[in-house]
């Protein structure tokens, strides 16, 4: 059988291995780090993932922990009314609003997913190396399997990959990104009888995601805040206490998102690792690596197409890229894994991606009128919301009605 070799042990190498194992073919997984080191690390996502990626999942018998998991049915979006959080506790909301989605998305802590994925591959009978990959090892490696992929996020390998300048209108990171996974969050009051992904946007500083998630310890929610660098919520990068990292979290809450906060009094963090803080530049590449002996490599999700979480869609697009990747190498039989075959598995991908790449870096920037018109609409037309809401499962739908505001003129003008 034709031998695989994977190095990055995340969402897209896990669910990409697995998927080939359960094939036939013969894959070696590299991970820098072993299942119990990546279940008691530090938390790595917020992870929220939608019906087509988890169905992705449920199609390689992968959703283990479903029934376990918190269902989020909505998605809700409120804006912070320009200018009155000048004042301690002042702040109102312009627009509140939740939206209903179609198939309910879900958020496994990385860690419990990644490591109970990770041992399932080696209980059934896969080659698991614990080693961090450098660029001589994959040269040294690579010539005895028939195709090397490099599922490797955002780490050093990234260096293999050439930037793609065309696809990635920005050269530095566009958010400060911090994240707290808490238990004792308090049910939101506006519809205490389902879960859903809460974005909270303050105009010219950044925004509040709050969601549902299965961590090691049970449910717990995450508050996630993401600065604009610069701004009053780029204050994360120093902080190393992890209380520290909460008691700001709140603060900011207490200043920015009064209604959220009220909420999040008697929170607590799940663990000591239940924190996050970074940055990083959105970046498109070129697919195909190429080792310094000549042998070609071929760039998996984060590797080669890197969002900013705003839309929270990064898992969702590795799971995406996996399970097409799956179907471009179960499609080419016995045929080599050439440049032409890898070029065209990842134009497949990026007929999906780069619908995804052009939303998130849109909803970087600040918004048009015809935008802030949309979501002040949805605030009154529950199918605009409903609409926004799936989009983040499928942001193809985006290109119909966002962008342009013609299209969102005439989609408004046609709810009457
Ligand atoms: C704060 C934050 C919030 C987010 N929220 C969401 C969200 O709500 N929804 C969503 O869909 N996405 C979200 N994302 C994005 C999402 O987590 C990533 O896009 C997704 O995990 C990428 O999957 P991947 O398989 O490409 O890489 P990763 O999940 O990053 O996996 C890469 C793996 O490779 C390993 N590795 C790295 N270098 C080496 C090496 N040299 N050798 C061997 N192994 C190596 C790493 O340790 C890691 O295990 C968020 C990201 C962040 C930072």
């Amino acid at each position: 059988m034709r031998k695989i070799l994977i190095v990055g042990a995340g969402q897209s190498g896990l669910q990409l291995a697995l998927g080939l194992q359960s094939q036939g073919y013969e894959v070696t997984l590299m991970s820098n780090r072993t299942a119990d080191e990546i279940r008691a690390g530090r938390v790595m996502s917020t992870q929220c993932m939608f019906h087509t990626a988890l169905q992705h999942e449920r199609d390689l018998a992968l959703n283990f922990w479903e029934s376990q998991a918190p269902r989020i049915e909505g998605l809700g979006v409120s804006v912070a009314a320009p200018g009155s959080h000048a004042e301690p506790g002042g702040t109102q909301r312009a627009v509140d609003w939740v939206g209903k989605l179609d198939g309910y998305a879900q958020s496994v802590d990385q860690r419990l997913k990644m490591a109970g994925w990770m041992e399932t591959f080696a209980q059934r009978g896969g080659q698991l190396v614990i080693h961090g990959a450098a660029v001589s090892d994959l040269d040294f490696f690579a010539s005895r399997y028939d195709l090397t992929l490099v599922s490797a996020g955002k780490g050093e390998l990234v260096s293999m990959f050439a930037r793609d300048a065309s696809r990635s209108p920005y050269d530095a990171p566009q958010r400060a990104l911090a994240v707290a996974y808490v238990h004792g969050l308090g049910p939101r009051p506006e519809h205490p009888d389902f879960d859903a992904v809460r974005c909270n946007l303050v105009p010219g500083v950044g925004e509040l995601f709050i969601m549902p998630t299965l961590t090691n310890s049970g449910r717990a929610d995450i508050l996630f805040w993401e600065g604009i660098p610069g701004g009053p919520l780029d204050v994360f990068a120093g902080v190393r206490d992890p209380n520290e990292h909460l008691a700001t979290t709140l603060e900011l809450m207490e200043r920015f998102t009064p209604w959220e906060y009220a909420r999040a009094t008697k929170v607590e963090l799940t663990d000591a690792n239940g924190t996050l803080a970074g940055r990083y530049a959105p970046t498109v590449r070129k697919p195909i690596g190429q080792l310094p002996s000549g042998g070609l490599v071929l760039g998996v999700a984060d590797v080669v197409v890197a969002n900013d979480p705003i839309t929270g869609q990064g898992s969702n697009s590795a799971s995406k890229c996996a399970a097409s990747y799956l179907a471009s190498i179960i499609g080419h039989g016995d045929r080599p894994f050439d440049a032409e075959w890898m070029q065209t598995a990842f134009d497949r991908y990026w007929e999906t991606a780069q619908h995804v790449t052009r939303w998130t870096n849109a909803m970087l920037a600040p918004p048009p009128e015809h935008v802030l018109n949309l979501i002040g609409a949805a605030g009154e037309l529950q199918p605009v919301a409903d609409r926004f809401a799936n989009g983040f499962n499928d942001p193809a739908d985006f290109d119909n009605f966002f962008f342009e505001a013609e299209k969102a003129e005439a989609y408004l003008a046609s709810l009457g």
